[in-house]
Formats: structure tokens, sequence, C-alpha cells
């Protein structure tokens, strides 16, 4: 039962990406079911298909057993750049001449001793100069390349590590010629399709071009019902935003690699103007990477980590996502809880940020949807009641941010209760609707009743259809639950 001690549901939404310290059923079920996580996301940078299959599989039936369906985001890789496997680390050394090889590693083509290690692709010497930078491992190491030529690129280390196998390269401000689906994506995304996967998250995404070839690609192959999340992690998405919003349903805000090609100091400002934007526009924004880094190895987080999540549940963002925290971590469940902690103290009394104060009102249903919000924040409703089929009528209802009342959207579609995870402050149930709409109402009541989220003389919103004349009309009505 998803039942919650002040009757409201965790507004903000988490997200968790699986990994070893997460991928056992038992975990799985206490994440789900006690600790409400809303969204599981796959990182292929790290997942074979075999994988991929199996957590799917599992998460679908403890779902199926607790009653309770979370959405399963694939995040598939695009044009990103990675070194390829080594034995052991390679312990880079300041000063120390280093390859990156686009043949198999070895020994430098020079005859010389000078390690290397393999880059999963060919152009990469097209694409860089003599003097770039070359960014490894989230930015820890760094290299200046001295020399290149068809075989390698050969590089001066300027800040040593230890380098192990399939390190993230970044090149910052360099544009890489990789298609925004790469061979692998589609390979990925294929086997997603067939898992029934609700969220493809593109990353590296730089202009809404890129989703429109992931949404071809997904209508194609029979997943058109899909989601569609843009990671925006470099500079030429920030010139782009708006049109990627546009094109999205969702936004990433992926801070890990937007920190490295970006310069550092102006992370806080494009997340507030990215979270902005997507709520201006509608749209649902997640907040990625870091968020309780420190976590990994300790069992509380830092301060600092506790005013970053904050500040993101301030800005209301509809969701924050851990990525390390929940795959290698030593303390998966004890992060999560932080998050909720953290999320639902600043729902009881933060002073929100109030970006959907400036949302576009361009339709007659988002007219309707804006007097529920009104009402619901007039009468300080103890529920918003929504019943919708696509989801749009939720969608809306949340991208206006209701002050208090959490949003509770009944469908009839599977696909579209796991879809709405995503948004801010819904909930969603599934439920067969009756003909009579009248009859669907009053189940809706009785379900919340039964779940301790409602009771005798609560005031709600309800959002739904009713007959009139033997028409169907979109109706706001406040009731009393019996
Ligand atoms: C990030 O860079 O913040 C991010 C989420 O990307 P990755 O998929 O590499 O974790």
């Amino acid at each position: 039962m998803e039942l919650d001690q002040h009757r409201r549901p965790r507004r903000t939404k988490i997200i968790f990406t699986i990994g070893p310290a997460t991928d056992s059923e038992e975990i799985l079920e206490r994440l789900m079911s006690e600790f409400f996580v809303d969204i599981c996301r796959i990182n292929m940078a790290h997942a074979d298909h075999e994988y991929v299959r199996t957590v799917v599989r599992r998460i679908r039936s403890i779902g199926d057993r607790i009653g309770r369906q979370i959405a399963i985001m694939m995040d598939v890789k695009g044009p990103e750049i990675r070194t390829g496997d080594v034995e052991a680390p390679i312990q880079l050394q300041p000063g120390e001449i280093f390859d990156f090889t686009i043949k198999p590693a070895g020994q430098g083509d020079s005859g010389e001793e000078v390690r290397s290690v393999d880059v999963n692709y060919a152009n990469l010497v097209n694409d860089v100069e003599v003097g770039s930078v070359v960014l490894v491992d989230n930015g820890l190491i760094r290299l200046e390349v001295l020399e290149k030529n068809n075989a390698r690129i050969r590089c001066k280390v300027i800040i040593p590590g230890d380098l192990a196998s399939r390190r993230h390269i970044n090149l910052p401000g360099v544009k890489v010629n990789l298609p925004s689906l790469t061979d692998k994506d589609k390979r990925d995304t294929q086997v997603g399709i067939e898992e029934g996967i609700d969220i493809f998250a593109l990353s590296f995404v730089r202009e809404s071009e890129d989703l429109r070839i992931l949404r071809k690609y997904l209508d194609e192959n029979g997943a058109p019902g899909a989601g569609i999340t843009a990671k925006i992690e470099d500079q030429e998405a920030i010139s782009n935003l708006y049109e990627i919003i546009q094109l999205c349903d969702g936004l990433m805000v992926a801070r890990g690699d937007l920190g490295i090609e970006c310069p550092f100091e102006q992370l806080p400002i494009i997340q507030r103007k990215a979270v902005k934007a997507c709520i201006t526009l509608g749209k649902p924004v997640i907040i990625a990477t870091h968020m309780l880094e420190s976590m990994i190895h300790n069992p509380m987080p830092t301060r600092a980590e506790v005013s970053d999540v904050a500040n993101a549940v301030l800005e209301e963002a509809d969701c924050v996502m851990l990525s390390g925290e929940t795959t290698i971590g030593s303390y998966p469940i004890q992060c999560v809880d932080t998050l909720n902690k953290i999320a639902r103290n600043i729902d009881l009394h933060g002073q929100k940020a109030g970006f959907a104060a400036n949302l576009a009102l361009t339709t007659d249903k988002a007219r309707i949807q804006h007097s529920a919000v009104v009402m619901s924040n007039e009468l300080n409703a103890i529920a918003i009641i929504c019943f919708t089929r696509s989801g749009s009528m939720a969608r809306g209802v949340s991208a206006l941010r209701p002050r208090t009342s959490p949003i509770f959207a009944f469908s009839n579609s599977p696909e579209t209760v796991k879809q709405l995870r995503i948004h801010h402050g819904v909930t969603p149930f599934q439920m067969i609707f009756c003909t009579e709409p009248e009859a669907t109402v009053g189940r809706a009541m009785d379900h919340l009743k039964q779940r301790g989220y409602l009771k005798t003389g609560d005031k709600v919103v309800v959002v739904s259809d009713i007959l009139a004349s033997d028409r169907v009309i979109d109706s706001v009505q406040l009731r009393t639950v019996d």
C-alpha cells in the first residue's frame, strides 16, 4: 500500500540508477515498496543486454507482486567517446607521454615504449587538434595533445590519475562528428523496445534533430509511446536549449558532463536556466549527478549535498537522480531515504521558486487545469484527483505546480501510469474506467480512502469528464469526501 504519514506523497520524484548495489530482488523490493522510488535508470555505458533483460523482468515481477509498477529508463550513450578495456588500471604519471590508439592498444607505432589505451571512435584524430585538451574519467585526468597521425593521438599527461577500463573522454568545446544515435545505441534501444522500456534517455543531445532521429527509430520499431528524455551535457545543447525542450518529453541536467564541458562555475546558472525553461514550457526536468556523491562511501550526506538536493526541490524540478550512489555505493537505501527526508521537509516548510507562474495557457484544456489548481490553492484542498487516458490531463495539472495538493491521477492504461511517474506531484494509479463518469469518480475516491489518502469530510478538487445532455464535457468540481 502506498500509505504515508502525512497523507501527502513526496512530490519530488526519485530516479535511481541500478547496479550491483541495488539489483537484488530484496533491495529492489524495498526501494519500490518502502521508499517509493519512481524510476529505475539503466546506464548502457555499463549494462549488457542480458543484464537489461534480467533486471527489467525482475522489476516488473516485483511491481506485479506489490501492486506498484515504476517506470524504467534506458540511458543510451549517444555520441560518447570511451577508452577501451585495460587489464589493470594504468597509473599515469605527471608529464608522461601517453597514446590514445585507434588500432588495438599496445606499443606506440614509433617503436618506443609508450603506454596506450584504445578509444571507441576512429575519427577522434580528425576532431582534435594539436594543443587540444583531453579529459578522462569525469575530468579527473587531463592530457594535452602533442601530435597525431591516423593510428594514434600522442598526449602529455598534465593531471595524472589511475586510468581504468571504459572511462569517458570529454573534449571541451570540440564538435564531435559521431552520429547522435550510434549503432550501439540502436542495438541497445532494440532490446529496450523488446523489454517494454518506458523512457529512453539520449546522452549528449546537441540539437532537436537528435531527438527526431530517436523518435523515428522508436516509431519505426514498435515503440511510438515511449518517452524521450534529452540529456544536456555540453555547450551546444545549452545554445539550443529551447528547441531541445520543445521536442523532448523530459530534460535531464546531466551535471557530470556539463561540469566538464562548461566552466564549472556556470553550472548553477545553467541548472537554474534549464529548470525555469522546462517548467515554463510544461516539460519535466531531472537534476542528475553528484547529488549525494559522498554517500557512496559514507552513511550520512555532507551539509553541502543536503543544500544541493534542497535547491533542486525548491526549484520544483520534477526529479532528482542518483547514479554511483545506487550502482556501486555502500549505502543505496540510505541515499534514497536521505532524498525522501529532504524533499518531504522542503515540501512542508520551503518557499518554492514559483517558475510555473510563467507557464502560458494556450488551450482551453490548459485553462481548465489552471482553474483546478487555483481552486485547490484557494481552498487548501487535500488533493486534486484527475482522470486521464493518455496522461495529458495529469501532466497539465502537474506543470502548474499546485501549492500543496498532491495530484492523484487515475488511468486505464498501464503505460500511462508508468509514464506519469516522472511528473512532479503526480501519484498515478491504474483503474478500469466505468461507462458512467460518476461511477469512475466514486471508485477512485474509495480507492484513495482505502489507502489512507482521503477521509470523510476532506475537500478535494476533481478534474473529470461528466455527462451533460448526453455529451461528455470536461469539468472541475469541488467535492467533499463521503
Ligand atoms: C552526467 O554526465 O551527469 C550523466 C548523468 O551522464 P552518465 O550517463 O555518463 O552518468
